[in-house]
Order: structure tokens, then sequence, then C-alpha cells
């Protein structure tokens, strides 16, 4: 993963994988999504074939390889997973592509990211379901046509906005996942105790869910921290009282931010007098990548209020100067 600050370890993989909704009734929150995509497989079940490809655009941890697998599973059909980085070159998509079974659903995650020969074979892939094996090199090269089965592709990607329109145009269905509301989030890390079996009260899910950065993943996260701290230094019950403390060691704070977050605050105000400043100056600062800074860290703080996408660069806005308890310079542009 190229995203260093969403990267995961082994054993949170596992834990994850066991955590996964199954089910499109099990998956909580994005309401609308679920809806509609609900009525897209049983349409498609109904008629027999298989359903429109499906585009999943939206953060890191919010459930898109979930969903990916339950569209499959509720289409009774197996899954295959591979992703934009993984495939190099055409000849490796094609490799997939020919050998997929009838009706089964491909997963391509980070499908921004595809190189340009194997997504100009995808467009014909999904739309006729065939694809043009180039043979040999230079004047004698060959193509070869070859039907495929028909499929459904899942794609996913955390930059919608970087989708050459052809590709996306060849989405019958575009579902955008955003940020979840507390309440969800709190589902989510009760259901994920109960999973886990670990005993907590209803303000420790609140206190849990309300720091997670509207993110699953992240709930998730926080409350395997929250466990061992209850498991180390108390009865492992989870109370509020009992998550504060555990993430605060974690220097996640009330609103949610993390280390990055703040980091990337605390160099616009302290660095740049609070901005603007472009993306990849901001980012070098803190030594992130840029798409690591812009995909991980600012929508949140574009959502919470507290950092503002400028034509000339992020500012941090006066809420941020509050939050993090710097005295903004009289002179600062905002
Ligand atoms: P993405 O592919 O968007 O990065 P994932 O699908 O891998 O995100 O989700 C990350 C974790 O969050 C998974 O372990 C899953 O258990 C949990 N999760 C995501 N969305 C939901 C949801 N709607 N309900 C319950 N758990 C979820």
């Amino acid at each position: 993963r190229l995203v260093s600050a969403d990267a995961e370890g082994a054993e949170e993989q596992v834990i994850e994988a066991a955590l996964r909704p199954k089910k499109l009734d099990d998956f909580v929150g994005q309401e609308r999504v679920r809806e509609q995509l609900s009525l897209v497989l049983r349409g498609a079940l109904r008629r027999g074939r298989t359903p429109d490809h499906v585009l999943l655009s939206g953060g890191p941890g919010l459930g898109k390889t979930t969903l990916a697998m339950i569209i499959a599973a509720e289409l009774g059909q197996p899954l295959r997973i591979s992703s934009g980085p993984a495939i190099e070159r055409a000849g490796d998509l094609a490799a997939v592509l020919s050998t997929l079974a009838e009706g089964e659903v491909l997963f391509l995650d980070e499908i921004h990211r595809l190189a340009r020969p194997a997504e100009e074979m995808l467009y014909m892939a999904m739309e006729d379901f065939r694809v043009d094996v180039v043979v040999g090199k230079g004047p004698g090269a060959t193509a070869i046509p070859l039907d495929i089965a028909p499929f459904t592709l899942v794609g996913a990607t955390t930059r919608a906005g970087m989708l050459p329109g052809p590709l996306r145009d060849r989405f019958g269905f575009v579902a955008h996942m955003d940020f979840y509301e507390p309440a969800e989030l709190e589902v989510i890390v009760r259901r994920s105790a109960r999973l886990l079996d670990v005993e907590i009260t209803d303000d420790g899910a609140a206190e849990v869910a309300g720091r997670s950065r509207g993110t699953p993943r992240i709930a998730n996260r926080l409350l395997r921290r929250v466990r061992d701290y209850a498991e180390v230094r108390a009865d492992g019950v989870i109370t509020q009282e009992l998550a504060r403390a555990a993430l605060r060691l974690y220097e996640v704070d009330e609103r949610g931010l993390d280390r990055l977050d703040r980091a990337v605050l605390e160099s616009l105000m302290r660095k740049f007098g609070g901005g603007p400043v472009g993306l990849s100056t901001l980012a070098v600062s803190v030594g992130e990548e840029p798409e690591t800074v812009e995909v991980v860290a600012e929508p949140f703080l574009v959502r919470q209020g507290l950092l503002a996408r400028t034509p000339r660069g992020r500012i941090a806005t006066p809420a941020a100067w509050a939050h993090l308890g710097i005295a903004q310079p009289a002179a600062s542009p905002m």
C-alpha cells in the first residue's frame, strides 16, 4: 500500500477479515448505497444475468473491499481480487480476465492506478466481454480477439476524480461512500466488541466511535487498542473513562485527530503561518507522500472544518488554531 499512514499489520488483517460483515443486511450505515445496490443485485438475480459493473469510491477504510465481498456473496459467486498497481501490463489483465468463470466477480482495488494499456483493454472487456491479445512486436504484431465469460467488475478508488471519463462511464452503478455518522460507528463498535468477546458499556462504545474519524477501520483499530488497555490495566471492561484514558495514551484526541492529522495542522500553522501552502510543500514538511496527506488526512480535516483547500493552497481555519491551542498571528490570511 502506498498510503503508509493506513498501513496494516498481519494481525490487523486477520482480525479485520473476521470483523467483516458478510451480508448486505449486516453492513452498517451508507443507507442509500445499500438500498441502491440491493436493487441492482436483486434485479440481476431476477433476470438471471450478471449485474452492471459497480464503482465504489471513497476514502480508505470506509468499506469498499467489504462491499465487494458482499456483492459476490449476495450473487452467490466467487470473488477474484486484484488491484491497479498489481497489474503492470495488459497481458497481466488478460490473464486474469480470460480465466474468469461466468458470473464471477472481479474486484479491482485502486483502479485509478491501472496502467494505460491495461485500462484500454478493460474498456472492451467491460463492454463486450472481449479482449484483444496482442502477439508479436512492431509491424508483425497481430491482435487476437478472445471472448471472455460475462463477469461483474467491482472497481474501488480513493480518488474518483482521477478516473478517466471513458472508464467511469462504463460502470452502470457508481456509489460514493462517505464518512460514517457517530451513531453508525457506535453500532459497528458494539458489533465488533461482541465478535471479539470484549465487554464494553454504551458510553464506552460512543467514546470510541466519536474518535474514529468517521471510519469503520479506525473504529475497529481503536477498539483493539482500548481492549489491550482494559485487559492490562483494568478488569477488561471498556467504560467511557477507560476509553478516554486509553485513547489519550494512543494520542487520539477528542475529535478523533491522530498524530498525522495534528502534524499536518501544526506544520501548516507553525511553519507556514496558517497557509496558504501547496499540498506537496505541506506533505514534505511532515515527511509524508502528498497522496497520503491528500487521501488520508485532509478529507477528515476538511469535514471537521479545520482545514480549507483553496486555489492558492491549504489554509488552517480559525477552528484549527483554537483546537490546537496555538495563538493565531494577527497578520494571518484568515
Ligand atoms: P476499504 O476497502 O474501503 O479500505 P474495508 O472494506 O477493508 O475498507 O473495511 C475496513 C474494515 O472496516 C473492515 O474490517 C470491516 O470490518 C469494517 N467495515 C467497513 N465498513 C463497514 C460497515 N459498513 N459495517 C461494519 N463494518 C465495516
